[in-house]
């Protein structure tokens, strides 16, 4: 008998309709005798929606209340995903993120995930249940509800499947696996029936948002094989684990995008030792998560330093900058919201040299201008007009991965 830790996203449980099918499908793997603690998302738009309302009463909603908010998404489906099995005749309990006790920090609606308490989960399992649990909340020391950011459910079915010591953990998502590309901006993207950690890591904190990037941290650390798949057919999707010796024949596995970071460059600034350090200090202290950095250096003993940090954290970066700017006298400030970073990930580019000028190549033979660039041993990102981005992923697919091989 196995345990496994099943995560339905969104699009899975969208109406009553699919959360009876869900129902269904739970029903049946219980049938074959495995234990199931199945993590669900709050109906599809629901999260947007709810979001929608707290700016409607505020334009900048208070985070802790934010999440006593948006955690209500999820609380609808695992109670309605409950019921659904116990009456189908499949005995389920529904726990929400407190009284599992997913214990978290308190970064409000980007927190992460301390301890995970096993007891009433076990409990149950013992007991011959199903646990359904909300995806995405947990509480903070002080009994706040917490959110993990968007996407979280992912996380809690990875780090609950950790803590269980589950033998796999599924993620049923509305595509039927991992694919070389956003299947959505490239219709050339083929499935992938395997992908390494590593791989998958950068290939979600690079933009493919089909797994939330602390899961797959979970799922590296904690050493948790993941099966992404689809809710709607039996097929099998992408495993997602350790790496293996053939992979590292693969020089590009994936190309993404991504359009959620800002662009913000300090003109001007004096050319002295320590100023980087107080300029990213206070934004690291706010939490902000500065992604490219690039410094070009002046005759003059000024220097413009360009950085990129999430949309989401705009405003506040740029409440920070404005004011560091004047502090430090730099000439002024910069922003730019229509970016976006394209990537190229890959295990093969750790022993391959020229991949890199090749995406230049690429995307200077279409007449797109590179804006920054950043590399990793396994990664090569650009910053783009974003409104050249879907032509990059393509060409670029086109270049490295081609048309519709067979995996
Ligand atoms: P869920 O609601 O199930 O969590 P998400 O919308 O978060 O689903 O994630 C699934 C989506 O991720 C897909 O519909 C697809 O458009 C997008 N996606 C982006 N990049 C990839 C990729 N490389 N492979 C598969 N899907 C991807
Ligand atoms: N409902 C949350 C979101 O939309 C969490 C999730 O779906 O994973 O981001
Ligand atoms: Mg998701």
């Amino acid at each position: 008998m196995s345990l496994i830790v099943q995560k339905y996203g969104g699009t899975s449980v969208a109406d009553v309709e699919r959360i009876r099918y869900v129902a269904r499908r739970v029903t049946a793997c219980r049938q074959r005798g495995d234990d199931l603690v199945v993590v669900v998302s709050a109906m599809a738009g629901e999260t947007n929606r709810l979001l929608a309302l707290a700016r409607d009463v505020a334009a900048d909603p208070d985070r802790r209340e934010s999440d006593v908010l948006v955690s209500t998404g999820e609380q609808v489906t695992t109670a309605l995903l409950a019921m659904a099995l116990t009456h189908g005749g499949c005995p389920a309990l529904s726990l929400l993120g407190h009284q599992v006790r997913i214990a978290t920090d308190s970064a409000f609606g980007k927190a992460r995930i301390r301890s995970i308490d096993d007891g009433r989960i076990r409990a149950a399992l013992a007991a011959g249940r199903v646990v359904v649990v909300a995806g995405f909340q947990g509480v903070d020391d002080d009994d706040n509800i917490t959110t993990l950011g968007r996407g979280g459910s992912d996380t809690s079915a990875v780090a609950l499947a950790a803590a269980l010591r589950a033998d796999s953990c599924e993620i049923y998502t509305d595509v039927d696996g991992v694919y070389t590309s956003d299947p959505r901006i490239c219709p050339q993207a083929r499935k992938l029936d395997r992908i390494s950690y590593d791989e998958m890591l950068e290939l979600a904190s690079l933009g493919a948002k089909v797994l939330q990037i602390r899961s797959v941290e979970f799922a590296k650390r904690y050493a948790v094989p993941v099966h992404v798949r689809s809710s709607f057919t039996d097929t099998p999707g992408t495993w997602v684990v350790e790496e293996e010796a053939s992979m590292e024949d693969i020089l590009v596995s994936g190309v993404t995008s991504d359009r959620d970071e800002a662009k913000i460059t300090l003109l001007r600034v004096p050319d002295q030792p320590g100023l980087a350090g107080r300029i990213f200090g206070p934004i690291a202290d706010a939490n902000i998560v500065v992604d490219m950095i690039i410094q070009n250096a002046s005759a003059e003993g000024t220097t413009d330093l360009t950085f990129t940090v999430p949309k989401a954290d705009f405003r506040q970066a740029m409440g920070l900058v404005e004011r560091l700017a004047r502090e430090i006298g730099a000439a002024g400030v910069r922003t730019d919201e229509s970016v976006a970073k394209v990537s190229i990930v890959g295990l093969g580019m750790r022993s391959h040299a020229g991949v890199a000028a090749k995406m230049f190549r690429t995307l200077a033979d279409v007449g797109i201008n590179i804006q920054m660039i950043a590399t990793s041993e396994i990664k090569t990102s650009v910053v783009v007009d974003a409104k050249f981005v879907e032509l990059a992923v393509r060409v670029l697919h086109d270049a490295f991965i081609g048309g519709a091989a067979s995996t």
